[in-house]
């Protein structure tokens, strides 16, 4: 397959509609051309943007109407009879409205744990397959515009070489379902990635210090920002790290 074929297969393929001889072969050809994985790539994020726009949170009204409704069954007085058919009428209508609020408004943003498990796997693989860096610079003025154009925000490039923490680069990578940046910045041997990517109507939160596989985390909320630091460097280093980039 050259690579017209498989433009013309990548909307079959990222919806998983192929057979498995066309599927891996795929596969194949992504991992080895870069311009093929890019157009997968695209398509999987317009995929997330789509999901994205079609979810909607229960409006509060539809909310409370629902509570009110419930509060009136429980304070109405027992039917004598066995079959009261308003009330039978309305907890049925409640009932409906339960089960579309449960089902169709569910909350659909991934949980930080699952998250937190992407950004270790990101941050492993990062090191595994050599590939740390799209933009090998300890300038912070040629990592920050190099970002430009491949992601619908900025991330903040803040240069901590004098306080020990030396910017070495910058990278796309793909996490909750959207593209996100990451810095990787090194002390000594050690990598830290700092992910930061758009966090939708999450409020500025202090660090969280966490650890998965090995590796400590140090997740934070900033100016609609997520952050999520990851290293195999000690927690309390990776904490100055956190500490440093903030001021
Ligand atoms: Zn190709």
């Amino acid at each position: 397959m050259n690579c017209q074929d498989i433009r013309e297969l990548i909307d079959s393929y990222a919806d998983g509609e192929l057979d498995l001889v066309n599927h891996l072969e795929i596969e194949k050809h992504l991992a080895d051309c870069d311009a093929c994985d890019a157009a997968y790539k695209n398509r999987q994020a317009l995929n997330g943007a789509f999901d994205e726009s079609f979810k909607f949170s229960a409006p509060a009204s539809l909310r409370k109407s629902i509570q009110k409704e419930l509060r009136e069954i429980s304070s109405e007085p027992k039917p004598k009879r066995i079959w009261h058919w308003g009330w039978f009428a309305t907890a049925t209508a409640v009932a409906a409205v339960l089960v579309v609020t449960l089902f169709v408004f569910r909350p659909t943003v991934p949980s930080d744990d699952v998250l937190a498990t992407e950004i270790v796997s990101n941050h492993v693989r990062s090191l595994m397959a050599n590939h740390l860096m799209d933009v090998p610079s300890t300038d912070q003025h040629t990592v920050k515009p190099w970002f430009d154009g491949k992601l619908d925000f900025s991330p903040p490039v803040i240069d901590l070489t004098s306080q020990g923490f030396t910017l070495i680069g910058g990278r796309l990578d793909y996490a909750g379902n959207r593209p996100v940046a990451a810095l990787v910045y090194q002390r000594r041997q050690h990598y830290i990635n700092l992910f930061v990517f758009p966090s939708k109507g999450a409020s500025d939160s202090s660090e969280k210090v966490s650890a998965k596989q090995g590796y400590n985390i140090v997740q934070w909320n900033r100016g609609g920002m997520s952050f999520w630091a990851v290293s195999d460097l000690n927690a309390a280093e990776l904490q100055e790290f956190v500490a440093d980039y903030q001021k």
